[in-house]
């Protein structure tokens, strides 16, 4: 897998979000704050993506959540958030 610096993803994001409104809470919060949901992490890996949905995991590895990025469309989350290990 490829690590990927989430600020990539956020500078695609900024050519887009003049033109599309977020209607999806996890595509605005990746939007917004270009980081993990569930734990705040800006490395991501990155796997495979077809069309124009890529899928990520946490790099943290006591997240690892996995959310499914069609950016600044979508994004679902893969599986269920992972509790935080503080
Ligand atoms: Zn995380």
């Amino acid at each position: 897998m490829i690590k990927f610096k989430i600020e990539l993803l956020k500078e695609w994001v900024a050519k887009w979000r003049s033109r599309y409104n977020p209607t999806d809470t996890l595509a605005e919060h990746f939007m917004k704050k270009g980081c993990c949901p569930d734990c705040g992490s800006e490395e991501m890996y990155e796997g495979p993506s077809g069309g124009m949905c890529t899928n990520v995991t946490c790099a943290n590895p006591e997240c690892g959540s996995k959310f499914n990025l069609g950016l600044p469309i979508m994004a679902d989350r893969i599986g269920k958030p992972m509790p935080l290990k503080k």
